[in-house]
């Protein structure tokens, strides 16, 4: 395994983008960026779920107004996402949001480009170059869809090079570049033609990747694929689902390729079946998410039932086994306990924090 080492290094905040330093995980609000009571709630979950940059909507000049304070109250360091216009980018930086992100294809009249750029190098803010599939495919007119997936990528790449002129001119490098697209290869080709091209930071991520259980797969293969190449610098598994679930599905990417090490508990469970008297998928998700904040790099299984669950949970560290009315808590195999299982999720993290003691 090995990084692309000759990216450059963009500071936002207290987290640096290339350069070698580890790669980071960010996700996006999907609440009101103006409800900043609701935003910053999202933002601290986001942050104790592991995420190291949280990006949010600025659509209007009510959300860039409350980025002074969730600046001050966030605990990562914040990233506005601005489409149309500048001014936004604009109030953005000078509220003191870390990084900001600019879509080549909505705001492109170079003066006002160049009027970002100068309010970030005066800040030291970094701009993140984004494009998209979407914007590319609107401008570029209809054409036969294999004549789109052939020549898509490419534009991607030429659309972003044009657009880094501007940067050039003003030389301003701290910049990090990304190019989304729906489809796995697509992303693939793309990526591996802006990590020959460029040596900016990449930060690698999904347009419209869809629901759990079909975006997990595209967004681990496309990502998974070019981080095992050494491509990418940050990402973004994007999900139509709790942005809880893109932080904790970016890290396990990572966690997989050893590219990070696994610091909380890794949640292994049974697939379930007719003997199991919970609802065996809602127990884990809620435990993946609460056990992301426990500091206790072990394996935890969570079995659907008695009868082979203590058996197939043997080898994890700790098991919570669904019996008849109770939940059965085992550490190293052995019984340790049984909880209601109103509380088991409780009992157990209290079993992990003591152990972290
Ligand atoms: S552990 Fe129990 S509930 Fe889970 S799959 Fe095995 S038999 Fe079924």
């Amino acid at each position: 395994m090995f990084l692309r080492e000759n990216t450059r290094a963009v500071s936002v905040g207290s987290v640096t983008i290339g350069g070698g330093a580890p790669i980071s995980v960010q996700s996006m609000t999907n609440v009101l960026t103006h409800q900043k009571e609701a935003c910053l709630r999202q933002i601290e979950r986001l942050a104790t779920a592991g995420a190291d940059l949280v990006r949010l909507a600025v659509p209007g000049s009510e959300d860039t107004a409350v980025l002074k304070e969730l600046v001050a109250r966030s605990p990562v360091p914040l990233i506005a996402d601005v489409h149309f216009q500048f001014e936004r980018a604009l109030e953005a930086v000078a509220a003191g949001v870390a990084k900001i992100r600019l879509n080549p294809g909505n705001i492109t009249e170079p003066s006002k480009v160049k009027e970002v750029i100068r309010a970030c190098a005066d800040q030291g803010v970094a701009i993140r170059v984004g494009v998209n599939s979407g914007s590319i495919r609107a401008r570029s007119g209809p054409s036969k869809e294999k004549d789109r997936q052939e020549t898509l990528p490419k534009l991607m790449v030429e659309k972003i090079s044009a657009y880094l002129d501007i940067f050039s001119a003003c030389d301003f490098e701290q910049v990090v570049l990304s190019a989304k697209c729906s489809q796995v290869r697509q992303s693939v080709q793309v990526y591996r033609a802006l990590a020959e091209r460029f040596e900016f930071p990449l930060h690698l991520g999904f347009t419209a990747a869809g629901v759990l259980e079909t975006g997990l797969v595209k967004n681990s293969l496309a990502l998974g694929k070019l981080l095992a190449e050494g491509i990418g610098d940050t990402l973004r598994v994007s999900l139509t689902a709790d942005p809880v679930e893109e932080v904790l599905a970016g890290k396990e990417i990572l966690y997989n390729l050893g590219l990070r090490q696994r610091k909380e508990p890794e949640v292994i469970a049974c697939p379930s079946c007719g003997r199991c008297r919970v609802d065996l998928t809602k127990v884990v998700r809620e435990a993946r998410i609460r056990l992301a904040q426990v500091q206790a790099a072990v394996r935890v299984a969570i079995m659907g039932c008695e009868v082979n669950g203590p058996g197939e949970a043997a080898e994890a560290d700790y098991a919570l086994c669904m019996g008849p009315k109770k939940a059965l808590l085992y550490r190293n195999g052995q019984p340790v306990g049984a909880s209601p299982f109103e509380t088991m999720l409780d009992e157990l993290i209290k079993l992990l924090n003591e152990r972290s003691e």
